[in-house]
């Protein structure tokens, strides 16, 4: 294209969101029950999902109708443009085209309120009004926020402690869309007394701050729980992502090769690579190449193993087949560039499993110098965990350049960083060093995770 961006039509919006598991030349292993070990049914999440969302869960319809209450807030920021980052292309001398889809135009400046929207509208239909939900960085507490604001729910959001202390602007932007955020050990369930009993320094980690929402969830009939990332249904509603990248780079005639995404739970590279990666099973493209970025702090893709686990730290939630550092996982404090949780989609972890989609780790000094390159390039200040599919862009740019191919990539965009400059701060300061999760540590709590 000639344009640097290109964005479509309101009127373009997609109407229905891909389901992945409608086309997978090998079905999800199932999800387990925490005590009996035995495949749940529906009545298993009842006390946590609305059913909309857990039949969401193992549909197997290839496509799912969005709500028009859904597609009319999607609006207030859908579609997002598609951009082709010319300058970074020229400052890099490479043949590659790169594209991306950013999604940091949203209110709470990331891709999450795609699903935090559709999940807080499921949940009022069924009646409820009550959501608790936990939150890393913030940028889920505040997308969850958002959309109880626009649906009329009472939020509340556990905040894993290190976050809440350092990034206290997260929390008030919660609290301005009217949600409660409180930090993570907490003394209000059993989970978080427990934890602050062995330890009352915990600095939290996202999956205790899970077993303290589920645990708070699961014990009142008016609350249900709300996940922001790694559950199919997750995946299905940020699959807009990449149903409208697709339509436009149809638009402007151009189809990716390599396409990449920073990975936390999955959710925001999934979105982006799934409607693609259809392609690549039905034999279409049988060569894009579909690469996820991810810290060497928590390489739960390219160390963890491939294995039932649970989904927080008291092993409460039903277990997943996935790729899994061992729930017991407490991140490096060191470590500064978020995607900070031990396990990893289902849907992606077998795709990979699979052989359709590739994973690569990368330090924290080398994501924080693609961010600063990229933004004084293109201008726009991504956040941290974005920076590693930058990062990961730039080492694929810089392969074309050697060999002189001009390969199409397109990467997410997930969300900005004007919430975290305190990260730059330190890595402009020269605070910053890197970190490798010890392989010893991994083995260790694989000890820990359930045996079936
Ligand atoms: C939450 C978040 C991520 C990581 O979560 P995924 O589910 O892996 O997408 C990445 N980028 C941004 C901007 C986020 O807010």
């Amino acid at each position: 294209m000639k344009q640097v961006k290109y964005t479509l039509d309101e009127k373009q919006i997609p109407t229905e969101w891909y389901n992945i598991q409608a086309d997978l030349p090998k079905p999800l292993p199932p999800v387990l029950h925490p005590g009996t070990k035995e495949p749940i049914g529906p009545q298993d999440l009842a006390p946590l999902f609305p059913m909309e969302l857990i039949k969401q869960e193992v549909s197997t319809e290839r496509y799912i109708e969005i709500p028009e209450e859904v597609r009319d807030i999607y609006r207030l920021w859908r579609p997002t443009t598609l951009y082709r980052a010319r300058r970074l292309e020229k400052a890099l001398d490479t043949p590659a085209k790169i594209y991306y889809k950013y999604e940091g135009t949203s209110p709470p400046g990331s891709h999450k309120p795609n699903t935090s929207v559709a999940q807080a509208y499921y949940n009022k239909k069924e009646g409820i009004n009550r959501i608790t939900t936990e939150t890393g960085a913030g940028q889920w507490g505040s997308a969850l926020a958002f959309a109880g604001a626009c649906f009329g729910i009472e939020i509340k959001v556990y905040m894993v402690k290190i976050s809440y202390q350092q990034k206290p602007y997260r929390r008030v932007m919660m609290e301005t869309w009217g949600a409660k955020c409180i930090p993570s050990p907490s003394e209000e369930t059993k989970a978080g007394r427990d934890m602050l009993a062995k330890d009352p320094d915990c600095t939290g980690s996202l999956g205790l701050a899970i077993s303290e929402a589920v645990e708070e969830a699961a014990g009142r009939e008016d609350t249900k729980y709300s996940l922001g990332s790694v559950l199919n249904h997750v995946l299905l509603h940020q699959t807009v992502v990449g149903l409208e990248a697709k339509k436009a780079m149809e638009e402007i005639g151009d189809y990716p090769d390599i396409i990449i995404g920073c990975v936390g739970g999955g959710s925001n590279f999934a979105g982006l690579f799934l409607p693609f990666v259809k392609d690549k099973i039905d034999g279409t493209k049988p060569d894009i190449k579909i690469i996820s970025a991810e810290p060497f702090s928590c390489p739960t893709l390219t160390k963890g193993n491939f294995t039932y686990d649970f989904g927080d730290v008291s092993g409460n939630t039903p277990l997943l087949k996935m790729n899994t550092l061992g729930h017991g996982f407490i991140p490096p404090p060191i470590h500064a560039g978020g995607l900070r949780y031990h396990g990893m989609a289902p849907i992606i972890s077998h795709l990979m499993d699979l052989g359709l989609v590739e994973a690569k780790a990368i330090h924290q000094l080398d994501i924080f110098k693609a961010g600063v390159q990229f933004a004084q390039h293109e201008g726009i200040i991504a956040a941290p965990e974005t920076d590693h599919a930058i990062a990961a862009v730039v080492e694929e740019a810089d392969k074309c350049k050697e060999s002189g191919e001009a390969k199409t990539i397109l990467f997410n965009l997930s969300g900005h960083g004007h919430f975290d400059m305190s990260a730059y701060e330190d890595y402009l300061a020269g605070k910053l060093q890197n970190y490798e999760y010890p392989q010893a540590l991994i083995d260790d709590a694989m000890k820990e995770i359930p045996q079936l």
